[in-house]
């Protein structure tokens, strides 16, 4: 049976006329960068997450990047985040000259545990950035208590939660500034790079609209140092056509995830545990199991595609030795890297793909 870890060409295949038509409407009125597909994307997010501003960018990184640079962090400056994430997160506050301190994670979100944040706020803290891992968000009203009351910026890393909820409220519009990514496998993928930038705070977003196009303010005056972080045309009509079919997309990523839990509920693997006041649209639908390799390799064997979402936390890659961290300091993410592994996931998996992978997993002895 032929599996797709991410079906893109389903999808492509769903939408193809409508985004054929889009993309070559940018072709011939050659407005590539800004222009009116961008100004409808902007205001499709912002409708669609609640927030009130909502800018395009030109990547998940850079949208958090420029996020930082808003609230002017740099050298000295600590920002507290999880180790267990994919490395942009803690990347973007090395590139400013900042310092990561990591805080692990709970054992069974794999979300950034608050009960362990206010044990590693200095005077030097000057933001948090809670990632919302797989789809699912952190505990984010305890995160902003605990930011509120050290009059600390929030950021919400949702790169993989676009789509997603927290008590009712879309992940983006969650905290003082939210960042997406708009990756092609992410849940709402552009065919390129992309990503966008959320937030109510109008000073935060009038900076950060600049930041993203060199610091201008008008053309040729320089308000800031900033960067070319813009959306192009081009993702922005692609992301029109698939936002307009996003919410059909997130139901069946959430009937998927739990249809996958259901059948694989004996098995012994430990399925992801999706928080009552959470909908997870499952970015990644990651199991644990005690013999990872066996098990890749029986599901290679059967030609059903996995992938290790992370196999290395931040504290122990090489780039971040500098910041003095050792094996054993967080030990939950250290074990749940050994552990996790993500399945097939895509809107367009069936229940008989979905079958198939899950006697394969049923069938092999490398369980919990
Ligand atoms: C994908 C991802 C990013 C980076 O997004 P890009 O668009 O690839 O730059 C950042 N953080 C997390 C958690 C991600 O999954």
């Amino acid at each position: 049976m032929k599996i797709n870890f991410i079906d893109l060409q389903a999808q492509y295949l769903a939408y193809q006329r409508e985004i054929d038509s889009e993309v070559l409407e940018v072709f011939s009125s050659a407005q590539f960068i800004g222009g009116e597909k961008l100004n409808k994307l902007e205001n499709s997010l912002s409708t669609y997450t609640g927030a009130k501003h909502a800018i395009g960018c030109s990547s998940g990184t850079d949208a958090l990047l420029l996020a930082l640079m808003a609230l002017d962090i740099g050298a000295g400056d600590e920002v507290i985040t999880t180790p267990f994430t994919f490395i942009a997160t803690a990347e973007v506050i090395a590139l400013l000259g900042a310092k990561s301190v990591f805080v692990d994670i709970q054992n069974d979100t794999y979300n950034i545990d608050p009960s362990k944040i206010e044990n590693v706020i200095t005077e030097k803290t000057k933001a948090i950035i809670p990632v919302s891992l797989y789809g699912q968000c952190a505990d984010m009203d305890a995160i902003n208590a605990i930011a509120k009351k050290h009059n600390l910026p929030v950021i919400e890393d949702a790169c993989q939660s676009f789509g997603a909820t927290y008590k009712g409220k879309k992940s983006c519009n969650l905290s003082t500034i939210g960042c997406t990514s708009f990756f092609p496998s992410k849940p709402l993928g552009a065919y390129g790079d992309g990503g966008a930038i959320f937030t109510n705070d109008d000073d935060l977003a009038t900076k950060m609209r600049m930041l993203l196009n060199h610091g201008q303010n008008e053309r040729y005056k320089h308000k800031y140092i900033g960067i070319n972080g813009r959306l192009d045309a081009v993702q922005a009509a692609i992301l029109n056509v698939k936002l307009k079919h996003f919410e059909k997309e997130v139901q069946a990523r959430e009937e998927i995830g739990a249809r996958y839990s259901d059948i694989l509920e004996d098995s012994g693997v430990t399925t992801p545990k999706i928080r009552e006041e959470n909908t997870s649209v499952y970015a990644q639908y990651s199991i644990r199991v005690k013999d990872r390799d066996a098990m890749v390799a029986k599901l290679s064997a059967k030609e059903i595609p996995t992938a290790v979402h992370y196999p290395v936390p931040l504290h122990l890659q090489e780039a971040f030795a500098n910041l003095g961290y050792k094996a054993g300091d967080f030990p939950i993410s250290e074990a749940v890297a050994t552990q996790i592994m993500s399945l097939p996931m895509s809107p367009y998996l069936t229940e008989a793909q979905q079958d198939y992978i899950a006697d394969a997993i049923k069938g092999s002895e490398c369980i919990k």
